[in-house]
């Protein structure tokens, strides 16, 4: 177990409101239900099913995972908190209906205090499962309400938020005739290839599937790198990482030549001293969690007021922009890489949402 605190001691720490364990043999089911903090909304977070080593190690991916979520709404301007579930378990061969059902069921007797969505590991057949027995699941077809493809949504969050780095260090937030190495072209490199190209930005496009550069170089004409897992490398305005996380890295850091990175990819830092290298460096980073709001934004813009608008959605996800602006703000005043900026921002707003609420940390626990 990486944790080196005892659960309880890691709750205080962190300010974790609840664990929930679950269990129904039956089905063979054993999950976790962690909720970090609920003081803008219902604990929201996907369902992740993994073959975990240990039991305590399902425990610690399940609060670290939430207190994430609770940041990434926070700091996007969505009123939900942060947490998630875990499932133990190999998505390959131990899913059934009745798992999910199960599942869903414990999530109902959480009173709406908990909502779930898909994760690495489940897929939206699952959410359908958990949603024959709770209304609290998020992510689904939109033939069940769902808010269909969220791809479009997270690509023009990316664009938004490179334009406000661009602003930070050019001066202006125009992509035209800037020069960006969009490595990964899955369903979010795709279209933010589409958007820069569009706006006039020379795009170098890679993807380990050969395919795909191929058809991006037919629909966009893009230029095409030879060595995907070298794009950090490129000499270029924009690295825009759409593929893996853990690329900014002892081994790439120093070969670094652009001036932003503002890219998809989750969890782009190996380690956080990775992100005090990069302010070091002055090379402005759009912390990942902030760029990449524009699915869930997206998302979760059903739960608003009249169910899902598309249009004020899209909205949302355009002040990404603003955010990042004030997040590089907050690092210039303040004199702290920006991924540290981003978690003061999302604490900010939710102190002062709180405070307006009148909530103190104390009085928002409540019993599971
Ligand atoms: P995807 O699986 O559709 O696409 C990833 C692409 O990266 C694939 O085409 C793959 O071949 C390519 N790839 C893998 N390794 C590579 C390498 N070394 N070099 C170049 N290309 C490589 O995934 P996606 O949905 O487009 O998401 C991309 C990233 O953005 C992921 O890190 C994901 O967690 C993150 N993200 C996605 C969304 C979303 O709306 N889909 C939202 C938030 C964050």
């Amino acid at each position: 177990m990486l944790m080196e605190l005892s659960i309880f001691s890691y709750m205080e720490k962190y300010d974790y409101e609840n664990v929930f364990l679950c269990q129904d043999k039956s089905v063979g089911l054993k999950a976790v239900i962690a909720i970090h903090d609920t003081t803008l909304g219902p604990a929201t977070g996907g369902c992740r099913m993994w073959t975990y080593a240990s039991e305590e190690d399902a425990i610690e991916d399940a609060l670290r995972l939430a207190r994430g979520m609770t940041y990434k709404y926070a700091a996007a301007g969505v009123n939900l908190g942060g947490g998630k579930v875990v499932i133990l378990g190999d998505p390959k061969t131990q899913k059934s209906e009745a798992l999910f059902r199960s599942l869903g069921r414990f999530i109902h007797r959480l009173g709406g205090l908990y909502i779930t969505g898909e994760d690495v590991g489940t897929t939206l057949r699952d959410m359908e499962y958990m949603r024959m027995e709770t209304p609290y699941v998020v992510t689904l077809p939109e033939s069940w309400g769902g808010a269909g493809p969220i791809s479009p949504a997270t690509a023009l969050g990316v664009t938004q938020g490179m334009r406000a780095a661009l602003e930070e260090v050019y001066g202006t937030d125009s992509l035209e005739g800037r020069t960006v190495a969009v490595q990964g072209l899955g369903s979010v490199g795709w279209e933010v290839v589409s958007l820069l190209t569009q706006a006039g930005a020379r795009v170098l496009a890679g993807d380990i599937d050969s395919e795909k550069v191929e058809k991006a170089a037919a629909a966009f004409g893009v230029e095409t790198v030879a060595d995907p897992n070298r794009m950090h490398a490129l000499d270029v305005d924009v690295y825009c990482p759409c593929a893996l996380g853990g690329i900014i890295n002892d081994q790439t850091i120093g070969e670094l030549r652009c001036k932003v990175i503002a890219g998809s990819a989750n969890n782009q830092l190996y380690e956080e001293k990775h992100g005090d290298l990069l302010h070091e460096r002055n090379i402005a980073y759009a912390p990942d969690y902030i760029i990449n709001a524009g699915g869930t934004i997206f998302d979760t813009d059903r739960l608003l007021p009249g169910g899902m608008n598309s249009e004020r959605a899209m909205e949302n996800v355009r002040r990404i922009k603003e955010t990042m602006k004030s997040i590089f703000q907050i690092s210039k005043h303040e004199g702290i890489p920006t991924y540290q900026a981003a978690d003061r921002f999302a604490q900010r707003r939710i102190e002062s949402v709180g405070r307006a609420k009148g909530l103190s940390k104390s009085a928002n626990v409540r019993m599971g």
